[in-house]
């Protein structure tokens, strides 16, 4: 077993009968917490309201034309710099379902180039930083020459930005692109392809710290920090079942399908919940109130549930917008894509993933040589509304137009999966809306992808949140903890040169 970043595990059955800690919200950041606490030798109940773990990183059965799927709620992908989320993998025994590329390698094809569509690839090279990426940008064939420099420059001029700087949160990442010389060729080819994926906004509506803080940490920090991995296997499989099991082991209580409606503090200072749907206040389970209260929920639903008194302004948590992620998942009835994703430009599909074998269709009974790509696209404010049809009308054509063999193709399923709510909004000023761990409520943490974590809204920022909250509530109960969280842009043990 990974030995908790917190501290050394308690030995099953010798766990301190005193403390204990009630987790609510069981996404990543609250399945952290949880399994860290309890690592630490707490008693914890963990009170999730659906019927599964794992938040917004979830995965579900669908019977389709083409076979029996499970399909993700949305692709997800992690880069290397990710070290807090492969720590949640290797805690809950997934590591070996979420390989790294060796090597960062995206194929970026271009709808529109001069002859056709035309391939780039930004890849890098086992040389140093900022030499990593030079060779690729070199030949970047979707930028002229002229652009290529002024990327490089603008590079270098962003690498020297301190993330952290308050007043990098209140500008925006566009304005900065535009005074570094970028072109609207060179935002949409390079800045906005990266970002739109990992903020989940375009420059315009993006944060200049945020963005200082993905560009630094996966392309300037390390050579290896921006290789990419994604689950080969379905989500619910590593953020469900397997956290399942590994809170079990932990001997964390877990409460599925349980909504938590109201929180208070006894007057002896210790947490209870009341459980939507069932009267008066309870304690939680086999316990009379918790030392460690987690809010491990959204922003809405922390801000519903904080005691007064616990955050200063807490109508902030309000201002904390969201931002929609939209998935088109489209089954052909043969192979279409011989790569296991590309990025797109000249077109408006932006990534676009084989799910064939992580969803269970290849081999499925009736599946034949169908193939299963999933497109994704973040910050969808123009798709989230839009109806099955029209997103077909959309999308099908542009898949065609990137895909020559989709032309002869028949589609044998299509369907859509919407996340109105899938990341907080990364506009400039979010950061100083973002609380940390600590509330003024003696005992009572946050966490969540939404808090004050320095990351954009990803699965590493929900772990590294849950192990600030674990953290926190630690130090609070006065237990030591060994070793720190893994520095943004740290390297693993598993860092290629
Ligand atoms: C489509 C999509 C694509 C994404 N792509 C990526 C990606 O490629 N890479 C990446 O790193 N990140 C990605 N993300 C973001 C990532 O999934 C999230 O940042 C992360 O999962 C958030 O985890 P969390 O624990 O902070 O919050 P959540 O997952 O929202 O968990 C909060 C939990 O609290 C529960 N809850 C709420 N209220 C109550 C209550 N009153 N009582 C009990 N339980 C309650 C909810 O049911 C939920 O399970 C994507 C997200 C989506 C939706």
């Amino acid at each position: 077993m990974t030995p908790s970043p917190l501290g050394p595990a308690a030995p099953a059955g010798r766990r301190p009968a005193g403390r204990s800690a009630l987790v609510i919200g069981g996404g990543l950041a609250g399945t952290t917490a949880a399994l860290a606490l309890a690592d630490a030798g707490l008693r914890v109940t963990l009170v999730e309201g659906r019927p599964r773990l794992g938040g917004l990183a979830f995965s579900f059965h669908r019977s389709s034309p083409a076979g029996e799927l499970t399909v993700d709620n949305g692709q997800h992908v992690l880069l290397r710099c990710c070290t807090a989320y492969q720590w949640f993998l290797d805690r809950v025994g997934a590591t070996r379902l979420v390989p790294l590329q060796d090597r960062l390698d995206v194929p970026v094809l271009d709808a529109e180039g001069p002859s056709g569509r035309r391939l780039g690839r930004l890849r890098r090279t086992a040389l140093p930083v900022p030499l990593h990426l030079s060779a690729s940008l070199a030949t970047y064939p979707h930028l002229s020459l002229a652009e290529r420099a002024l990327v490089g420059r603008a590079a270098l001029a962003l690498g020297r930005l301190d993330p952290e700087d308050p007043a990098l949160d209140g500008a925006d990442f566009a304005g900065w692109l535009r005074r570094h010389g970028q072109s609207p060729r060179a935002v949409e080819a390079l800045w906005d392809l990266v970002g739109v994926a990992t903020l989940n906004a375009t420059a315009h509506n993006a944060s200049l710290g945020l963005a200082a803080m993905v560009f630094k940490t996966g392309l300037l920090s390390r050579p290896g920090a921006a290789d990419i991995g994604w689950a080969r296997a379905p989500l619910g499989e590593l953020h469900h079942t397997r956290a399942h099991r590994a809170l079990d082991a932990a001997g964390v209580t877990t409460e599925l399908g349980t909504r938590v409606a109201a929180v208070s503090r006894t007057p002896e200072g210790r947490w209870s919940v009341r459980r939507a749907g069932r009267p008066g206040e309870e304690p939680p389970a086999g316990a009379d109130g918790a030392d460690v209260l987690v809010l491990a929920v959204p922003q809405r639903e922390a801000h519903a549930l904080l005691p007064d008194g616990a955050l200063k302004d807490p109508g902030r948590l309000l201002r904390i917008g969201t931002a929609p992620i939209v998935n088109l998942h489209v089954i052909y009835d043969r192979t279409v894509l011989r790569r296991p994703f590309f990025a797109a430009i000249g077109s408006p599909v932006q990534w676009v993933f084989d799910r064939t074998d992580a969803s269970g269709l290849r081999g499925a009974p009736g599946a034949g040589d169908s193939q299963y790509l999933a497109v994704s696209q973040s910050a969808a404010y123009d798709d989230v509304d839009r109806p099955v049809a029209e997103l077909r009308a959309r999308y099908l054509p542009e898949l065609e137009r990137l895909l020559p063999l989709a032309r002869g193709a028949r589609v044998r399923d299509f369907f859509v999966t919407r996340e109105r709510a899938a990341t907080f909004a990364p506009v400039p000023g979010v950061g100083r809306l973002r609380p940390s761990a600590p509330t003024d409520a003696p005992g009572l943490y946050l966490a969540g992808a939404w808090t004050a974590t320095g990351w954009p809204a990803t699965m590493e920022g929900a772990v590294r949140s849950g192990l600030s909250a674990a953290r926190a509530a630690l130090t609070d109960l006065g237990r030591p903890h060994v070793n720190p969280l893994p520095a943004p842009g740290g390297g693993t043990p598993k860092e290629a040169a």
